[in-house]
């Protein structure tokens, strides 16, 4: 059976975590499309190119050839993993992210990888456009204090200093911008299963998607 499993939601939610964890376990490729949008915008930064020249946009994005090697992204061979992640990337990439020609590029690059691969995907319109037909979606959420908490949390054991209210700052400004963008903002696909992770462990997590997972294939 061809599996395909897409998870979206807002950030820090815990996707890219529970992702990996299920992608190991069921031997599914783990596609983190966040990092190819970080990417993009880390790319469109260091050639000095807005989110407004959309043109210079497009050829920068089609000029980018990007891999997934053991959960790391390469973009024209090199490893950005830890760049795109900085807060210099995050506090700027939902605003290229906005941009349709950009998101056709990425999607249609997203698609060709899940039909090569059984894959893992997680983002913000996974189940209602990359993956549309998935048998398996979820949709995962927490309050915002909760994943601002979670990625303060993250990065203090990384040794990166950044205060709680700065994260708790980007979140909601993140939530805001992909929730009400024109082009297919962050939505619940109607058919994904919604698990709420405030309150549960990845453990428990991971253990719900993998049971539901199971019912389908046996
Ligand atoms: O998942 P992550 O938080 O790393 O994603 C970074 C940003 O990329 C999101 O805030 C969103 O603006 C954008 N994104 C998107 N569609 C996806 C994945 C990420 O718009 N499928």
């Amino acid at each position: 059976m061809r599996i395909a499993v897409a998870i979206d939601g807002p950030a820090g939610a815990g996707k890219s975590t529970i992702a990996k964890l299920i992608g190991e376990k069921f031997n599914l490729m783990y596609i983190d499309t966040g990092a190819m949008y970080r990417a993009v915008a880390l790319m469109a930064k260091r050639n000095g190119i807005s989110e407004k020249e959309v043109e210079k946009l497009s050829s920068l994005v089609k000029s980018l050839n990007m891999k997934f090697i053991n959960n790391k992204l390469f973009v024209n061979g090199e490893d950005v993993s830890k760049k795109i992640r900085e807060v210099k990337i995050s506090n700027i990439v939902s605003l290229y992210a906005t941009v349709s020609e950009v998101r056709s590029l990425l999607v249609s690059l997203q698609q060709s990888m899940s039909q090569k691969y059984n894959v893992i995907m997680d983002g913000r319109d996974i189940g209602t456009v990359v993956l549309i037909d998935a048998p398996f979606k979820f949709y995962l959420v927490a309050s915002p204090e909760v994943r601002a908490r979670r990625r303060f949390n993250e990065l203090k054991n990384k040794d990166i200093e950044v205060s709680y209210e700065s994260i708790l700052k980007d979140i909601k400004k993140r939530d805001y911008i992909d929730s009400t963008r024109e082009v297919t903002p962050l939505r619940k696909a109607e058919d994904a299963i919604e698990i709420n992770t405030s309150n549960l462990t990845i453990e428990e997590v991971v253990n719900e998607i993998s049971n539901h997972i199971y019912k389908k294939v046996n």
